[in-house]
């Protein structure tokens, strides 16, 4: 067989599974698909579903050696936060293209990536870091106001939240410890015991994808946030791109962005930053917030298309298994996204307005990622988005105001 042969590593929970498995057929590659969990169809593909422990790096590379004793992997692709730690320490044992475990393991950790970035010129917040088991009232006289709490190894927002003082301060460490202390959060294992307070830092929000070639960060697409982020819970909603910033601004953003993927060692694949761009005294800088060796979340990745239409899955596939790649290059167009925001929480009955969302001129889809019957649950607890618009303009402005409108169609029946 001359086809290359690629390992994906994907956590039972990801919305990538689709995006990444069209990208691997259009590859014509040899896939094996790794879950956490097995598959309801692992028994009539064995040699092409597999399950691994991909939440303990150790026993997936032994697993993993005894795979690949009569035919190797060309590439092994993680898919989501949840699996890059696996995938890095694969890819060590079997010798491909990867960022160092150091590296990537720094990335998962929010502590030790703040660690990192203050012995660098980044711009990042102050930070101090305490453990569950501290005393939240005596922590709250420790910090500075307005700050913001968070997880070490959570994503998508969940349990990040603002305190504008002591008494806020204890609400949400309270809250925090709560979220830590549920089933699926203890089964990641490390950093569950603490969390971090650092400085709100105020400011427009953008966020920056990016492939790691050769240790260089090439940027694929910078995204504006429209709306505000001010807390007291992190929603994300709109993203559009390309960026309305002002070129100097942008060029702020992309060295920040290099410099914090120096800092950590992250060499290959994927990076997604999130930065806060302040003024001070007519000076832009970029305040990294989080820097992430993984694509963009959810299914926000259907927005961007390179070249002559690759699709972000196939670009990371092709950059890992070593194929050519024809161009970094995003369409010309504009395209947006809205992660549907969460109304309240209850049960999902209903979703009423779709085919009108789907009519509104320039919006290209509208997708409903909870099913009817499932539990909503907004942040700080929750972690699953309710679904998500897609919408591709000549302008960004033309490509956010489309998705506002169709947003105004849905009503979401919870209870
Ligand atoms: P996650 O990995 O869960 O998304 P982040 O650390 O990226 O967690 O925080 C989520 C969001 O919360 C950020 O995108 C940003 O809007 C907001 N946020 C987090 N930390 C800060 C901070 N120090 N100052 C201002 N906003 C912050």
């Amino acid at each position: 067989m001359s086809s290359k042969r690629l390992l994906l590593l994907i956590p039972t929970t990801s919305y990538r599974t689709e995006d990444f498995v069209d990208a691997a057929r259009a590859l014509d590659v040899d896939l094996v698909i790794a879950s956490d969990r097995p598959n309801v169809m692992s028994g009539t593909f064995p040699d092409h579903l597999i399950t691994l422990p991909l939440s303990d790096p150790a026993t997936a590379v032994q697993e993993v050696r005894r795979l690949v004793e009569r035919r190797s992997f060309d590439a092994v692709v993680p898919v989501d936060d949840l699996t890059t730690m696996a995938a890095a320490a694969i890819c060590r044992d079997l010798g491909l293209r990867s960022s160092p475990v150091a590296a990537v393991g720094a990335t998962r950790n929010k502590l030790a990536m703040r660690e990192r970035l203050a012995s660098t010129g980044v711009p990042a917040p102050g930070f101090v870091s305490f453990k569950v088991t501290d005393d939240p009232r005596a922590a709250a006289r420790r910090v500075g106001y307005p700050c913001v709490l968070k997880p070490l190894v959570l994503s998508a927002s969940r349990g990040v939240i603002r305190a504008d003082d002591e008494r806020g301060f204890v609400t949400a460490f309270e809250r925090i410890v709560r979220i830590l202390a549920s089933p699926d959060v203890l089964e990641l294992g490390d950093g569950v015991d603490e969390i971090l307070v650092e400085d709100f830092i105020p400011g427009r929000e953008v966020a920056v994808e990016g492939l790691l070639v050769a240790g260089e960060v090439h940027l694929l697409a910078l995204f504006d946030k429209p709306d505000p982020l001010d807390g007291p819970f992190f929603e994300e909603t709109i993203y559009v791109t390309p960026s309305r910033l002002p070129e100097g601004a942008q060029a702020v953003v992309l060295a920040s962005t290099r410099e914090a993927a120096r800092a950590l060692g992250l060499t290959e694949g994927p990076v997604h930053a999130e930065l806060r761009i302040r003024e001070d005294e007519g000076r832009l800088s970029a305040f990294m917030i989080e820097i992430a060796a993984r694509s963009i979340g959810g299914l926000c990745s259907r927005t961007l298309t390179f070249g002559t239409g690759l699709s972000l899955e196939e670009i990371i596939l092709r950059h890992a298994l070593d194929l050519p790649i024809a161009s970094l290059q995003r369409e010309e167009r504009a395209a947006g996204v809205m992660m549907i925001p969460i109304p309240r929480g209850g049960v999902l009955e209903e979703v009423e307005g779709l085919d009108a969302a789907r009519a509104v001129p320039l919006v290209e889809d509208v997708v409903i990622s909870m099913h009817k019957g499932q539990d909503v649950v907004p942040l700080p607890e929750g972690s699953r988005y309710l679904g998500f618009i897609f919408s591709r303009a000549d302008t960004p402005a033309r490509a956010e105001a489309a998705l506002r409108e169709a947003h105004r169609h849905l009503r979401f029946v919870i209870r």
